[in-house]
């Protein structure tokens, strides 16, 4: 079978995918890297062990009208494991069997896993954001301060993510205020020590403390042409800025904080990882992030690095 094409749901009712198939699940979905990254570790996992040499990762465009006919296909010809990207994040959770603490609190899955009666939901988005912030930036989450940008789904992962891994202070901003309300209510339901404080995304809160990290979760900055979504010259010196958007590689907030110096890096990481972190749910195995992070490299024509 061809894992570089873009399949439908009627390929799914005609074709037969052998083996064991996983796939990502979106609309729209054909500019998706998560094929070439998964293959690419897949093909690392075969190197060392047999279990993995009829594996392979497919990539569908599935309209959100047709997805609950979809999950049930998927789950008769026996994918054992799929990514869901938009629109699918949140429709899936009236459809699957069981959820993980953490994905119910974010309301959102983004990994499903097979089992005898339906699939199981997890979100390795705020996982993802845990690992590149870590590994690009030096940031680890617990004690820190960070200003988050946006309130949709990804910043709910994030803020959740924050949360449970023991964030000292976060400071949430969005452009409509009915969701950032929204994501505090989803916050009032998570446990933990966090201090939380709401900011207009034009009137960055007074009085920040010396350091911590900007993490922007809007689409702000998708389009070459967007402006930053903050004034970044109100950011104290300590502060570092990480940009969920990785393509393009470079935001007007990115090149903002790096012209002042600040240190900077995108979202390549977190797609990366959080990657990784799905493969494993699926594989049982430690997974390969570097090779993951060549072949996205490679498909967003950038030059390589390592996870
Ligand atoms: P979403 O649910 O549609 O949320 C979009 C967010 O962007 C909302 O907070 C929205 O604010 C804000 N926004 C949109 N246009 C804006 C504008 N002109 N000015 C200010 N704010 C604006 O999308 P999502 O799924 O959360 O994704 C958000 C971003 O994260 C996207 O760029 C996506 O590519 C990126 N992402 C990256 C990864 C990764 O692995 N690196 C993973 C997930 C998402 P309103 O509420 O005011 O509309």
């Amino acid at each position: 079978m061809n894992t570089e094409k873009t399949y439908t749901l009627r390929d799914l009712e005609t074709t037969e995918f052998s083996g064991t198939p996983l796939a990502v699940i979106g609309h729209p979905i054909q500019h998706s890297v998560s094929p070439a990254m998964h293959n690419a570790a897949l093909a690392k996992l075969r190197e060392t062990d047999s279990r993995f040499i009829d594996w392979a990762y497919y990539r569908f465009d599935i309209a959100p009208e047709d997805f609950a006919q979809a999950l049930a296909l998927f789950h008769k010809r026996c994918f054992l494991g799929l990514n869901l990207t938009i629109p699918h994040k949140v429709q899936a959770l009236d459809l699957i069997q069981g959820i993980s603490p953490d994905a119910q609190s974010m309301g959102a899955v983004n990994t499903l896993v097979w089992n005898e009666l339906g699939y199981d939901g997890f979100n390795t988005d705020g996982y993802g954001l845990s690992r590149g912030l870590e590994l690009d930036l030096g940031v680890m989450l617990k004690d820190a301060n960070v200003i988050l940008l946006g309130s949709g789904g990804a910043a709910r992962a994030a803020a959740v993510q924050c949360v449970l891994s023991g964030c000292a202070q976060l400071y949430v901003g969005n452009r409509t205020p009915e969701r950032l309300q929204n994501l505090l209510t989803v916050l009032g339901g998570v446990a933990g020590s966090t201090s939380t404080q709401t900011f207009a995304l034009n009137d960055l809160p007074q009085d920040l403390p010396e350091c911590g990290v900007v993490v922007n979760a809007t689409s702000l900055g998708l389009q070459a042409s967007d402006p930053a979504p903050i004034d970044v010259a109100q950011l104290p010196a300590g502060w570092k800025v990480y940009d969920m958007i990785y393509n393009p590689t470079k935001t007007a907030l990115l090149e903002q904080a790096s012209a002042r110096g600040l240190p900077i890096a995108n979202g390549l990481s977190m797609l990366i990882h959080q990657g990784a972190r799905s493969l494993e749910l699926w594989s049982h195995s430690a997974v390969d992030a570097d090779a993951m992070m060549t072949a996205a490299c490679h498909s967003l024509k950038l030059p390589p690095r390592y996870a």
